[in-house]
């Protein structure tokens, strides 16, 4: 199986810089062996499916509704995102769960709808650097398993259904301080085997946290970590390329 980079380029990139990369990317990626999704704003999301990108990248968004249709003034709904050409939403991001103060009841409600509405998800997890002081990774983790994923078993989704998760320790992210792949291997075994038993299907785990081109190798050797996702690195052609 072919190991997957996701790009999260966040709020960065103005609408004529995304479209400017994604085409960049869509050069630059003909020969990549890696399956890559690519997570653009709301905004630019539309317009690069439009433009025409090609098959060697998905797209997906940076977060959705806690429902596909209602009175959510300000949202965007997973079958509209769907429909403009998003395969995958990334949900539970550390951001959104200290700036927007998302809890897992909210993160799990997102996860229900974009899978009702035939949205692949990228579930983020990860612990503070308090709690990994405190020896809390596991079940801080496990807690934030529990919440997002409760009645969603792959098994009983639409057909092609997924949840991929993304072990981002909240410390890891944009610090420049990447953990040690050993240890991050040691995590995703343990995601693995925690969210099989919710989801009635092995997912596949990610690693992310101020990946860069030269510790990217490191984690993608390791057997339990599935893929990456980057948000720094992912801001620019070159250095993302070069681990595609
Ligand atoms: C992220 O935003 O999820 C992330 C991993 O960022 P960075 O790669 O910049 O640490």
């Amino acid at each position: 199986m072919p190991k997957i980079i996701i790009a999260n380029w966040k709020m960065k990139l103005s609408v004529e810089e995304s479209l400017r990369l994604a085409s960049k990317l869509n050069v630059g990626l003909v020969k990549s062996h890696r399956q890559v999704i690519v997570c653009p704003d709301f905004v630019s999301l539309p317009l690069i499916a439009a433009s025409g990108f090609s098959d060697n990248f998905s797209l997906g968004a940076q977060d959705c509704a806690i429902k596909n249709n209602g009175a959510l003034t300000g949202e965007v709904s997973s079958s509209t995102l769907k429909e403009v050409g998003a395969t995958y939403v990334i949900l539970g991001h550390s951001e959104r769960r200290q700036l927007q103060k998302e809890d897992d009841v909210t993160i799990n409600e997102k996860v229900l709808a974009a899978l009702e509405a035939g949205l692949k998800v990228i579930l983020c997890v990860g612990e503070s650097a308090k709690e990994k002081a405190a020896k809390e990774t596991k079940k801080v983790i496990l807690k934030q398993l529990k919440g997002a994923l409760k009645n969603v078993s792959l098994k009983k989704s639409p057909k092609g259904a997924e949840v991929l998760i993304a072990y981002e320790p909240i410390w890891a992210i944009g610090s420049g301080e990447a953990m040690a792949a050993e240890g991050a291997a040691e995590i995703a075994a343990y995601i693995i085997k925690e969210g099989e038993k919710l989801l009635s299907k092995r997912p596949q785990v990610l690693y992310g946290g101020s990946v860069d081109v030269k510790n990217a190798a490191l984690f993608l050797k390791q057997k339990s970590i599935s893929g990456l996702l980057v948000g720094g690195l992912s801001l620019e052609a070159e250095g993302f390329l070069s681990i595609c």
